[in-house]
């Protein structure tokens, strides 16, 4: 075991079973408020990935035979288990990722949501089933398990995007090796405790800690079946080349860019409380996060005079505190690169209204703090307009109408999520058939689908055919076969040389 000056824990994997502290390299875990180590992380050898893979795939066959029925059950208590941690949960994410605690708490609600879905299994996986397409012969399909599958998540949602994954990957009767972000790694071993004290088989779900050493493993080892991937988009492009390359199904999500249009008609304090929520909730740490507010006509100076109070009245606070409405960013190097974007907007001659930079919270000076920051007058050719941020930075890009609006989002590389606010019917329904985003709010800032709907972007905010969760999280983790039977009795003499139709 390696000797560290001071005594913080160290977190391990969790492989068939049990806890497992690797000690031959580990990264640092910081609570972002205090700016402080909290924990030690080890980091996944490619034998270790084995180990876990290896675990995987051995207990997939019995799994893959449990039924559908008890498998759901052991997801149920699964839930019950949530619902019994729900606060345990959050605090971890709050003291790994900084995000408020009622945010956390939010994010936990999201993520037993998907687990409920998932307690359907014999419902979900159903299949049709056609009796006699002619000549005694019946046509039906299946679903069936891949194998291991691997999941990689990012740090922003620590439990709600694995559970995107896990409860669906196991309804369906695959087994599963997580791979959470190194820089909060901690809820990721209490989920697997929780599965355990559900009844799940060892070996079923395993987590390695790590970074790219355990993600390449991942992707190379030649018994896994199929990669999720969620975080940002070069790292996205990356796996989805590197897992298809080598014949595994993909579903790799990226990064964003959303957009807000706010149209004159709009009800401008509605809009106004939802760029401030859905701009510096999670201090902007949200693939969904909104970053530019696309005013329209001329929107732009009212929309400004009703943000700028409440970016007054916003409370930056370490996220423990019952009172906080947006914490820390997660590292040090995070804050240093969004004061670098705001820095880099002035450079480009956006007008920098509020200013987040250098921001010190009383009793909390070393924590990685960035204040709500607000920029008008940004357009199209910036820098701080065409990537993704990933901090308390809202942008306003001032455009004629409506027309205007769409297209400048629809030249976007990303798409994931997108509002429009207004009160006119007809802009609304066009906005959402015209938009070139997979998520769409109409007067809805942050429009992340519900458990049995589906969650991703289109263009490069996800690589892949199948969103995640809901039925495309289902159709992603199966292989979808087609059976078709005739009994003797039935079969006609002498062999057929046309090609089979129905008669
Ligand atoms: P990230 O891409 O840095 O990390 C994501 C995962 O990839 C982590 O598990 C990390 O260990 C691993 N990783 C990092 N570098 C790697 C490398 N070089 N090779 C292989 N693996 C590597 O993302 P992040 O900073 O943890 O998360 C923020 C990003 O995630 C943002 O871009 C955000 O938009 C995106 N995100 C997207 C969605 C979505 O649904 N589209 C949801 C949440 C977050």
């Amino acid at each position: 075991m390696r000797k560290h000056k001071t005594a913080v824990p160290v977190l391990g994997h969790f492989i068939n079973g049990a806890v497992l502290t690797e000690s031959e390299r580990l990264s640092d875990v910081f609570n972002p408020a205090l700016g402080a180590v909290k924990a030690r992380v080890a980091q996944a050898t490619s034998q270790t990935v084995d180990q876990a893979v290896s675990a995987a795939a051995a207990a997939f066959p019995a799994w893959s035979e449990t039924s559908a029925l008890r498998r759901g059950r052991i997801l149920f208590r699964f839930k019950e288990l949530l619902d019994q941690h729900h606060h345990e949960l959050a605090a971890l994410i709050t003291s790994e990722h900084g995000k408020v605690l009622s945010d956390a708490m939010g994010e936990v609600t999201r993520g037993i949501e998907i687990v409920e879905f998932a307690c359907g299994a014999p419902h979900l996986l159903k299949t049709a089933y056609t009796d006699n397409i002619g000549g005694g012969i019946d046509n039906w399909n299946l679903r069936q398990a891949l194998g291991v599958c691997v999941g990689i998540t990012p740090f922003n949602f620590p439990v709600m995007v694995p559970l995107w994954m896990i409860p669906i990957a196991l309804a369906a009767g695959n087994t599963f090796v997580l791979k959470p972000s190194e820089r909060d790694p901690s809820p990721s071993l209490l989920l697997a405790d929780l599965l355990k004290q559900a009844g799940l088989p060892d070996g079923v779900f395993n987590v390695v800690q790590g970074d790219k050493v355990a993600v390449d493993a991942l992707i190379e080892h030649p018994n896994v079946e199929a990669i999720s991937f969620v975080g940002s988009t070069p790292i996205a492009e990356y796996i989805y080349q590197e897992g298809t390359r080598r014949g595994k199904r993909v579903q790799a999500l990226g990064g964003a860019k959303n957009h807000m249009i706010v149209m004159p008609d709009a009800d401008l304090d509605q809009a106004a409380d939802a760029l401030i929520g859905a701009g510096y909730g999670s201090a902007g740490e949200r693939c969904m996060a909104i970053s530019i507010a696309v005013a329209v006509g001329d929107v732009g100076d009212a929309l400004i005079a009703k943000l700028l109070p409440r970016i007054e009245a916003l409370r930056v606070r370490n996220g423990v505190e019952s009172d906080a409405d947006m914490g820390p960013l997660v590292t040090a190097q995070h804050k240093q690169k969004v004061e670098g974007y705001i820095t880099k907007g002035i450079e480009e001659g956006a007008k920098l209204i509020v200013d987040g930079r250098n921001y010190k919270v009383p009793g909390a000076e070393d924590g990685f703090f960035v204040g709500a920051t607000l920029f008008d007058q940004v357009t199209p050719d910036m820098v701080i307009y065409k990537e993704e941020i990933f901090g308390p930075v809202l942008g306003i890009v001032r455009v004629p109408d409506f027309a205007s609006a769409v297209k400048l989002i629809n030249a976007h590389e990303f798409g994931n999520g997108v509002s429009c606010f207004t009160s006119d019917g007809g802009i609304a329904r066009a906005f959402a058939r015209n938009i070139q985003v997979g998520m769409v709010g109409i007067n809805v800032p942050i429009p992340v689908p519900m458990a049995w709907h589906s969650f991703g972007g289109w263009k490069r905010s996800l690589f892949g055919d199948h969103h995640a969760y809901g039925e495309e999280g289902l159709r992603f983790y199966t292989r979808y076969k087609s059976v078709m039977q005739r009994w003797p009795d039935s079969i006609a003499k002498g062999p057929e040389f046309s090609m089979p139709t129905a008669k």
